[in-house]
């Protein structure tokens, strides 16, 4: 896709899919394109307009049980994102997020549901939850640093082989399956790690920014982010 004159951040559902401040993910990707002197905005997704199906990039967050539920019904009645992803858009899609644009996951009354069929996964119950900070070393293709987030989370998440790993679990749990942590098929990419992920991992990012634009971006370093980063990796290592 070339470069439109102004990038659109869509931010879907953050009433019922933004646990932990996932929202902050659409912030930084709009604050990330401005400091480079790219124009850029955020569209603010609610239950009570349809989902515009021609944003550069989405980003849906994580979320209750049941607030998950109301989510994919709606998004199935509203199928923007579908359209968005069939036309090449680039998606994050975080825990809750990441679960429902799978083929199918489980609910809170073990039942499975169907979902977006946008990942080649799925989501069945984890035997314990997993809670706490994780860290992951991610696919060496997407040439990014260790990722750190929190994780929180009943559903073990199997991916299918249309969905690549985003990393490997050094600490903590992730899919729950085979070491590894997240999904990337296309140009989406899924995660269990909030954070927001993206503020606490400017590279990924920057990686999901270069898949919208189109070219690589100027490098971008903030001393704080690259400090508070250090931090985590030293203490999560040092447990
Ligand atoms: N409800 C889902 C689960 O527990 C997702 C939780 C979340 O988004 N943090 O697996």
């Amino acid at each position: 896709m070339s470069q439109p004159s102004r990038m659109r951040v869509a931010l879907v559902l953050p009433e019922l899919l933004g646990t932990y401040g996932d929202r902050g993910n659409a912030t930084v990707l709009v604050q990330r394109l401005r400091w480079r002197g790219i124009d850029a905005e955020m569209i603010e997704v609610s239950g009570d307009t349809p989902v515009p199906a021609d944003c550069d990039i989405y980003v849906i967050g994580g979320g209750e049980d049941i607030a998950q539920l109301a989510a994919v019904r709606w998004l199935h009645l509203h199928p923007g994102l579908q359209r968005a992803v069939a036309r090449g858009a680039v998606v994050l899609a975080v825990c809750a997020g990441f679960q429902i644009l799978g083929t199918s996951f489980a609910g809170t009354d073990g039942a499975m549901h169907p979902g977006l069929g946008l990942f080649d996964v799925v989501t069945r119950p984890l035997s314990r939850r997993a809670i706490g900070e994780i860290v992951v070393e991610p696919a060496p293709g997407l040439g990014i640093r260790s990722l750190t987030g929190f994780e929180n989370h009943g559903g073990a998440t199997q991916l299918g082989p249309g969905a690549a790993p985003l990393g490997r679990v050094v600490t903590g749990i992730g899919n729950g399956f085979d070491g590894v942590e997240g999904a990337v098929q296309g140009r989406i990419v899924g995660t269990y790690l909030h954070g927001p992920v993206l503020a606490r991992n400017p590279d990924l990012a920057d990686l999901l920014l270069t898949w919208a634009v189109g070219h690589p971006l100027a490098p971008l370093v903030l001393e704080e982010t690259e400090a508070l980063r250090h931090e985590r990796l030293r203490r999560t290592a040092s447990r």
